[in-house]
């Protein structure tokens, strides 16, 4: 099954100047991508394009679908959007954790899209409820940590509680915006292995979006890369030198 079809996508915040010129591709399920390119070749937007945070521009081709649905088409959301949204696991560079709330109850709130009605009090969540968010947090190596203040863990492990969010949500797919780009060496290479464990084991679809092309290479099988809003590589890892890649982008 394909997982996302973005369709001769185009995006300009300002007349005349395009942030994504005519972007199409297809993932299938199951598929781990890193999304490359420079800072401001438009990653963010294409992303939040495929997330529903964004629309494309009107044209008579453009769409973005999920899972067989289309979720947007010549410039306008669809319906679609709303019912997949509690599908869509989202990542950000600065993990987005409620710093005052424990990691368990960070972790926790990625359940509420799967509560009816939600009157914005954690304490409603069962004890099946909370088993299941330690279980994410153990998934990440954070189990340890579930009861601390989020403000008081570091980038890495705040990361991986942000994983361990999406993980509890269910998601199927998982959008991560350059979730390493600031930490560490080491912790940037537990969270991109922290996603492809969860790519692999849980079949979520993966994108990760990069601006350094060594993490790509090491955990991804295929890399999308972005210049200046246009795609300029679509392909297997394998079949690109590192060098010859980084000249195209
Ligand atoms: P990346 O994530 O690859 O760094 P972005 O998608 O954030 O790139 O940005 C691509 C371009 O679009 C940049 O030139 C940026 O200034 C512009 N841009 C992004 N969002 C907006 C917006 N809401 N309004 C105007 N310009 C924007
Ligand atoms: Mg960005």
């Amino acid at each position: 099954m394909t997982a996302i079809n973005v369709s001769s996508v185009s995006k300009s915040f300002e007349a005349g100047k395009s942030v994504l010129e005519d972007v199409s591709f297809k993932i299938e399920a199951g598929e781990m991508v890193a999304l490359i390119g420079a800072s401001g070749s438009g990653k963010s937007t294409l992303i939040r394009m495929i997330s529903g945070l964004e629309t494309i521009d009107k044209g008579e081709d453009s769409t973005i679908a999920l899972f067989g649905q289309d979720v947007q088409r010549n410039g306008r959301r669809l319906p679609a959007a709303r019912a997949l949204r509690r599908e869509i696991g989202v990542i950000f560079q600065q993990f987005n954790l409620v710093g005052r709330l424990s990691l368990l109850n960070n972790v926790l709130v990625g359940r509420l899209g799967h509560i009816p009605k939600w009157r914005g009090n954690l304490g409603l969540f069962g004890t099946a409820e909370k088993i299941g968010a330690l279980r994410a947090l153990e998934r990440v190596g954070m189990v340890d940590f579930a009861h601390r203040r989020a403000s008081r863990l570091s980038g890495g492990q705040q990361q991986r509680g942000a994983i361990a969010r999406v993980l509890t949500q269910q998601a199927r797919l998982i959008l991560a915006d350059e979730p390493i780009a600031s930490l560490d060496p080491k912790s940037a290479d537990t969270v991109m292995e922290t996603l492809s464990i969860i790519n692999r084991e849980d079949k979520a679809t993966v994108i990760v979006s990069l601006h350094q092309i060594d993490h790509a290479f090491r955990h991804c099988k295929r890399i999308i890369a972005l210049r200046q809003g246009k795609l300029v590589y679509d392909g297997p890892t394998h079949g690109i030198d590192k060098g010859d890649l980084a000249a195209l982008y």
